[in-house]
């Protein structure tokens, strides 16, 4: 579709000063309004059950979260599992271990072949949803890496999604006619100076460029965009805020797209460097709801980065996607290899066993829920 503006556009009528002042002046008043209007998003309402002031209000968010979870997806749970297929990467981002300046990280590129086989593995364990995981490198894993990827394994897949770096209107595209449904592009920061900050060098430094590529993204056609920030790296209640009013800017300029958000929270990772805001157990079940309750209609993705029980606990109230049996490591599936891993796993459970969990609470594990009506 084509519209005047875009989401830089709006990020740019929030600076932090606003938003800090908005989520601090929210009052417990303030925070019973936005629980009354449960459902509806606005920024008044997300800065209100984003702040300090909500911090009372946790058991009645978390009930609402819940409400609004089983009106809009039942206890269906899909499972998706991430397919790493390259470790290099010509970025600087302090927080990852696969940035160069990690010269003892042991690298490892897939050829088509190996990323083949290691999407077989993942297609004969019973995943129907697959994600495409890399660094950014061109070199190894270009645009047409992926788009030959798809196309050998599309087959055996309902859902191909890519995570990997910023394309252009024109390489979307032609994933998107290759097969490629999904994109996802975490923001890590909204925050300019602390993005500036982090992202040290490298094509990742350019905000604008990142935050534009999600509707570079939905404007080739892409099914799913997904949307996330990197959670311990900045205050999480102005993240959230910024991560809210993106994902209701694309629901609404890009409806055909399905909007999902993640919420990746930093884990101990090879090189990388520690959270320097650790979100806490009770702040992170705070903003998943938060964020639930003003868009009822995000899918809500949790990783293995997080501990079996606890994601359990989240399917229950607000997530409805997850992963499992993921392997940070190309190569991690199928492949010999020494390479590392992008992060600690916290869920090392077969997809099998998360699968069993999740049925003994009621819910229904969905490995596919739809097919493509053409090919
Ligand atoms: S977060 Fe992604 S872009 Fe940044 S260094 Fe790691 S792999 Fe590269």
């Amino acid at each position: 579709m084509s519209c005047n503006t875009n989401f830089v556009d709006i990020l740019n009528q929030w600076p932090p000063e606003r938003v800090r002042e908005l989520i601090s002046a929210a009052s417990a008043h303030d925070v019973e309004q936005a629980l009354r209007n449960a459902g509806r998003m606005s920024p008044q309402n997300l800065a209100a059950l984003l702040s300090p002031a909500a911090d009372g209000f946790l058991e009645q968010l978390a009930e609402l979260s819940e409400h609004w979870t089983r009106q809009r997806f039942g206890r269906a749970v899909q499972f998706f599992a991430p397919l790493y297929v390259s470790n290099f990467c010509i970025n600087g981002c302090r927080y990852c271990g696969f940035n160069t300046a990690t010269k003892e990280c042991v690298r490892n590129a897939l050829t088509v072949d190996q990323a083949v086989a290691e999407a077989e593995c993942l297609a004969q364990q019973g995943f129907k949803n697959i994600l495409l995981v890399s660094g950014e490198d061109r070199k190894n894993t270009p645009p047409e890496y992926f788009a030959e990827l798809a196309g050998r394994i599309r087959r055996h897949f309902a859902s191909i999604q890519i995570e990997i770096y910023a394309l252009s209107s024109e390489e979307y595209n032609l994933l998107a006619q290759n097969g490629i449904d999904g994109v996802t592009m975490f923001q890590e920061s909204y925050n300019r100076s602390i993005y500036a900050d982090v992202h040290a060098y490298g094509p990742k430094r350019d905000f604008d460029n990142r935050i534009d590529a999600v509707e570079r993204a939905a404007s080739a056609g892409m099914t799913f965009v997904g949307l996330g920030a990197l959670l311990g790296i900045s205050n999480w209640r102005d993240e959230c805020f910024y991560l809210g009013l993106h994902a209701d800017y694309i629901q609404k300029h890009y409806w055909r797209s399905c909007v999902s958000i993640s919420f990746p929270r930093m884990r101990p990772a090879f090189g990388g460097a520690p959270a320097p805001y650790p979100v806490s157990d009770r702040d992170f079940v705070h903003l998943i709801c938060a964020l639930r309750v003003n868009l009822p209609d995000a899918i809500m993705i949790l990783s293995t980065r997080e501990v079996p029980g606890f994601r359990e606990k989240m399917v229950r109230i607000a997530v409805t996607k997850i992963s499992a049996g993921a392997k940070t490591t190309p190569g991690g599936y199928s492949v010999e290899t020494e390479a590392e891993a992008q992060f600690d796993v916290a869920d090392k459970r077969p997809l099998a066993e998360v699968a069993r969990a999740i049925a003994s609470m009621g819910f229904d594990p969905v490995m596919k829920d739809w097919d493509r009506a053409y090919d």
